[in-house]
């Protein structure tokens, strides 16, 4: 027989805690997890799906079956009892590198941010990216929308997860934090090396609110645990990383770089939008936001400042060093 080979990658982070890389054609490389429970199976994410793998030549495309092939050779398939355990699916913010394998788990009860239920049912296609990057929009119904600071509960098991609302790189957008591991599950609003996406369904004042938001949530959970600290994991690059630390550092270049004093350090178009990317010192942490959301942010925010010229559409990426 071939041997297999997968899209995918399996990384065990803690004792329950699994996180999954998919390689993809887009390079978004996003982040999947999987938390095991007794009875339980809880998805962060679930990819872009099947026909976004980078090689289409792997065997292995799906992550539903990707996942059980993998817990089933650690033991942690079934419940003690030997029957199926139940998935429930988080949904970190519906772009499409999030919600394109959703469609893998059509018995899994799906739980998404309440914030802006009408931002979900609406116009999802275009709000998913699906449309932009030619992606069939997922239909999917959703089992619970989730409350600020909600302590949940399924079925009356205690999931030891706390969901937050923080909008601003969309307005769907959570974060969990997993009280057992102390791991922040943050999506695409706190991660490291690669820049924050202030994009098309982006809003800068939301985004500012979540930033202080979880920062006070974290130092908090910090304070509280004397010693152990919060980790991140996020929805790509980071399964790790000190969220306190980062959340800092992306709150002091968020700032700055409504101040002018981030530097910038490229310059290209992207689905017809005049784009930046500004990165702090250490190059850690950074954004790249469509110059009108920028103009927004510092109107909002009462800052000035001197963008550059938009480039010629069909002009080439511009770096700054
Ligand atoms: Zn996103």
């Amino acid at each position: 027989m071939a041997e297999e080979t997968s899209c995918f990658t399996w990384t065990k982070l803690n004792s329950t805690i699994y996180r999954i890389m998919q390689n993809d054609k887009m390079g978004d490389e996003p982040f999947i997890y999987v938390k095991v429970y007794p009875t339980l199976l809880l998805i962060v994410d679930t990819g872009s799906g099947p026909d976004f793998a980078k090689d289409t030549t792997v065997t292995e495309k799906s992550i539903r079956s990707f996942i059980e092939k993998h817990l089933a050779a650690e033991g942690r398939l079934l419940t003690a009892d030997g029957e199926k355990k139940q998935y429930l699916i988080f949904i970190t913010h519906t772009h499409y590198d999030h919600i394109g394998g959703m469609f893998e788990f059509p018995e899994a009860d799906i739980f998404v941010s309440g914030n802006s239920q009408e931002y979900v049912l609406k116009d999802l296609g275009c709000n998913s990216l699906c449309c932009a990057v030619s992606m069939p929009t997922p239909k999917f119904e959703v089992h619970h929308w989730l409350e600020q600071n909600e302590k949940l509960v399924y079925k009356g098991i205690d999931l030891k997860i706390e969901a937050l609302l923080t909008p601003g790189h969309t307005p769907d957008e959570i974060a969990l934090y997993d009280e057992e591991e102390k791991v922040f599950f943050s999506g695409d609003s706190v991660y490291e090396k690669v820049p924050i996406y202030m994009i098309e369904t982006s809003n800068m004042a939301d985004f500012g609110k979540s930033l202080d938001f979880m920062l006070e949530y974290v130092q908090k959970k910090n304070a509280e645990l004397s010693g152990t600290r919060i980790t991140t994991a996020a929805g790509h690059v980071t399964d790790s990383a000190d969220t306190e630390t980062l959340l800092v550092e992306l709150k002091e270049c968020f700032y700055d770089m409504l101040k002018g004093k981030c530097k910038l350090t490229k310059q290209e178009n992207m689905r017809g939008k005049n784009v930046l990317t500004f990165m702090n010192e250490t190059k850690n942490v950074g954004y790249l936001i469509i110059d009108a959301k920028l103009k927004e942010g510092l109107k909002h925010f009462g800052y000035e400042m001197e963008l550059p010229e938009p480039l010629a559409a069909d002009a080439p990426a511009k770096t700054f060093e």
